[in-house]
Order: C-alpha cells, then structure tokens, then sequence
C-alpha cells in the first residue's frame, strides 16, 4: 500500500534529456518482453558478479543455460526487480548480497510458481542502461548482464511508472499469472470420517522475503517453514485435525494470498508462524499476537509495520482493492472474530508457558495485515528472537520446535472444546 501511494509522486520528465533516456529505456523494455526464450529445462545459476565502473555498475549472474527475463522498477526505496522463469538458484551468491558500486544490496528467490525475481536495491535513482544475454562460449557460461548507470529521481519515477504500467499489461495478458495460490497450499490429515477442524499454518516469509536475517546468517522464512511442517505433522498425527500449510516451499506469497487460502479452504483458525530480531542480542522470548482495531501498544504496532512490509518488498500488487468497502466489511465481521482470536490466543499462552520462554506481555494486539481475514480466528505466534543466540539456537532445533507445536496441539484441543467449527 505504501509503496503504490508513493509510486504516484514524483514529478514530470525533466528535460529532452531525461525524456530521451526514458524512450530508450522504454524501448529496451517492450523489446525485451516480445522476445521470448524457448525455455523447456530449469536453468541452473552457477554464480553472480558485480563490475564498478565510473558511469555504471555491471550485474552478471552466469548461468547453465539460457534464461528469459523481464524487469521494472520500483522507487522509495529504489529497486530494480529482474523476472525470470523459476530458476535453480542455490549456488551460493558470494559478495554480490553486500552490494557494491549503484547496487546497495541483492535479495533473490522464487516469487510464486513459475517466477524468480531477483530484487536489486539501488543507493539512488539508477536505470537499467543495458541488459542482454550471451551464449556461452571460450569456456565461459551463458551470462545475463545487466548495466545500471545513475538518472535523476524524476527519470525514475517516470521510467518506474511506466515499467509498472508494462507489467501490469502483461500480467493481464499471461494466464500463467492467473495461477490459483492454492497451487503452493498443502492440506494434510483429510480423511472419510466426521469432519476434523482444519487449521491454517502460516510460515511467514519466503522466496524473496527472507523474513528477519539472525545470528549465523539465518532466514526467518526457513524457520517459520520448519517450524510449519511439524506443527502440521503434529496436528495430523493426532487424529483430531487436519493441517493446511499456506506455502510448503520456499516461495513468496503476498500477505493477502495467505488469508485467501485459509478463506478458499474453509479453515476454522489461522496461526501465522514468525520470529523476531531486535538490536538488543539479550532480548528473548516468544509471543502471541492477534488482530486489534487501533493497535495501541507501540511495540506491537511496531512489529507488525515490519512484518506488513513484506508486501512492499516485493509484493507488487497491481489490482486496485477498494480499501473503504474491504474496511466496512471487515469491520462487520470482525468484532466476533477477533473475540475467538483473543480465546485461542490466551489457550495458546497458557500452553506455551509450560514449555517455552515466554516475553512478559505475552499475549498483545497489532494490526497485522496477515490476520485480517474476517471470519477466521487468527493469531499471530512470534517464536523468539533470532537475534538472541540462544532463541537462534532452540528455533533451529527440531526438538524445540516440536515441543512447541505440542503445546499449540493441548491449546488447539482446549479451544475447540468450547468452540464450535
Ligand atoms: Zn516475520
């Protein structure tokens, strides 16, 4: 939301210069979507490479095999997001995350089925200047090289609005996108028998969010998937529910997209899974948040700004939501959820509290975007800090994590003893 509002400041083309550069950038842009690569096998990335040059810093990910690929640009802060067809990046990506010369910094993962996004932070208003594959050839691989040369923020803005405008185009245009996100959900634990509660599980994070980075260099988005799974297997092998993971693989969704799952799968709660970092490494402990109408307690409003950024990271959402209409109706409905979400989340706290440090206000309210769903209880479990060494260390443990998804099990059990589903 953020960053859709900020995409409409900006002010006009300054100059022939400036309007000259957008041309030629636009040009390459609309070349470069019409030529498409047969693409049959996933291209496997062998490497990446920074170059710093006086007008303009070289970007080069070497590669397998050809790859097609797209981009826009996004301003505030300045970005320059590449797309490709889901490619195989595990190699590791060496210095280039750091950044070096325009480029401040390089996030990479699958954004959704069928698309990689690799997302370069730029330190100011920078344009693509050049962007091409070569072949492989004189023992070298298929590279993509990609030229960034510095503009003024008024070229950016424009280029980006255009850019923005291109993708949505094309997004309209390619039935691919159209995919339903219950393509990445996993459900779990269905049998014949009466109809068991379906609990949604939320990893938080993912693909190209990585989510809060810990000690050790760890991603929040692989703990909360770990974390994720067990707690459905957990719940299945007890044979009173069934499980609904949102995403069971490393994959972006969009904040929205988590609760339309839920929503389009029935399920009776919703518990979204994260962990927190703070500069303080002695700060420790879990918490259970849930859905208030104006998030009073500063910490938790805090958070859950940091946590609803994942949309405006990478989640460029094009499709005008009417927010006036969505807030009504929310409200309606919401009051009676948020008093179920407020009893699953005090079963939850008592639970825990046996097992798992505990911060000391425990139970609190933030306005997370992720549990607005209107008629889903929803609440909101921060395992602990990856920032504390010692939180990093009992998330990553699977022992640890089981232990928790035990006493999210005994509070499951408590919660649907007096709630219908
Ligand atoms: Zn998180």
């Amino acid at each position: 939301m953020q960053g859709r509002q900020k995409l409409t400041q900006g002010g006009m083309l300054g100059g022939r210069g400036a309007r000259a550069l957008v041309l030629a950038f636009l040009y390459c842009f609309f070349a470069l979507t019409l030529s498409t690569v047969a693409e049959a096998k996933t291209a496997k990335v062998l490497g990446a490479r920074l170059g710093v040059y006086p007008d303009k810093t070289r970007f080069v990910i070497d590669l397998d095999s050809e790859v097609d690929y797209t981009y826009f640009l996004l301003p505030d802060p300045f970005r320059i997001i590449i797309d490709m067809p889901e490619i195989d990046w595990s190699a590791p990506p060496g210095k280039v995350t750091s950044g070096g010369g325009l480029i401040s910094g390089l996030r990479y993962g699958l954004f959704k089925p069928g698309t990689f996004r690799v997302v370069l932070d730029v330190s100011k208003p920078a344009l693509i200047s050049k962007i091409f594959t070569l072949p492989a050839s004189g023992g070298k691989p298929n590279r993509l090289v990609i030229d960034i040369a510095p503009t003024s923020r008024d070229t950016f803005m424009a280029a980006s609005r255009e850019s923005m405008a291109a993708y949505s185009a094309r997004q309209r245009n390619d039935t691919s996108v159209t995919e339903k996100s219950e393509d990445v959900a996993v459900e779990t634990g269905k049998t014949t028998g009466p109809r068991k509660p379906l609990i949604a599980i939320d990893a938080g994070h993912g693909g190209v969010d990585p989510g809060t980075i810990g000690v050790g260099g760890i991603y929040e988005k692989d703990i909360t998937l770990a974390a994720a799974r067990e707690l459905a297997k957990v719940l299945t092998d007890s044979g009173r529910y069934r499980a609904l993971l949102t995403r069971d693989k490393d994959v972006f969704l969009k904040l929205r997209q988590r609760t339309e799952i839920a929503r389009k799968n029935h399920a009776d709660l919703f518990l979204s899974l994260h962990a927190d970092s703070i500069s303080d490494p002695n700060h420790r402990g879990a918490s259970v948040y849930t859905l208030s109408e104006n998030a009073s307690d500063k910490e938790a409003s805090a958070l859950a700004s940091k946590e609803n950024k994942a949309d405006v990271i990478a989640g460029i959402d094009l499709s005008e939501e009417n927010s006036l209409v969505q807030s009504i109706l929310i409200d309606l409905a919401q009051r009676e959820t948020m008093n179920l979400s407020s009893n699953f989340a005090t079963d939850m706290v008592r639970e825990l509290a046996s097992d798992v440090k505990l911060q000391q206000r425990t139970h609190r309210f933030a306005g997370f975007a992720v549990l607005k769903a209107p008629d889903i209880p929803s609440a909101l479990f921060e395992m602990g800090y990856l920032s504390n060494p010692t939180d990093a260390k009992l998330l990553q443990s699977p022992a640890h994590r089981e232990k928790m998804a035990k006493a999210i099990l005994r509070a499951l059990d408590d919660y649907f003893k007096t709630h219908k589903f």
